[in-house]
């Protein structure tokens, strides 16, 4: 199979998707900003520098993205080129989310991972039902928690 795309231009268009502002990542800082929750983001003093840092619930929430965090469901496929490259690629991430997820409990922090697929494809959920989660899990001692689509 070949690629119509020349490399250059396909990994330009992979860096394009990967920008911090995505999608969900937006609903969920608007949603929960509307809702008094105050939050900082991309701290790079922890780990990974998490999306949204909420110290006064010792609360770590982390938006990934199905592709680049590599999330077994519907939206993820892997590339159908360079196919070991990517699969690599996307391996390595994986492994640092979960090193760095480990590294966030083991200081104290709780953290809940929101899929990409929870607010966005044919699995996703209503995105007042998806912010609800996040505010029950931030109000809760509950130390780790994992929302995706159903
Ligand atoms: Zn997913």
């Amino acid at each position: 199979m070949t690629d119509v795309v020349p490399p250059q231009v396909r990994s330009r268009m992979m860096a394009a998707v990967k920008c911090k502002n995505t999608k969900p990542e937006m609903v969920i800082r608007s949603g929960l900003h509307a809702l008094g929750f105050r939050y900082k983001l991309h701290d790079s003093r922890l780990p990974g520098k998490p999306d949204l840092v909420l110290p006064k619930y010792r609360g770590v929430i982390l938006v990934n993205g199905c592709f680049w965090h590599m999330h077994e469901c519907q939206l993820f496929k892997l590339p159908s080129t360079r196919k070991e490259f990517w699969r690599e690629k996307l391996e390595r991430n994986r492994q640092r989310d979960l090193r760095n997820i480990d590294r966030l409990l083991a200081s104290g922090w709780r953290v809940m991972v929101v899929w990409e697929c929870a607010l966005k494809g044919p699995r996703r959920g209503a995105k007042d039902t998806i912010l609800g989660e996040c505010v029950h899990w931030l109000l809760s001692d509950v130390e780790f928690a994992s929302l995706e689509g159903r």
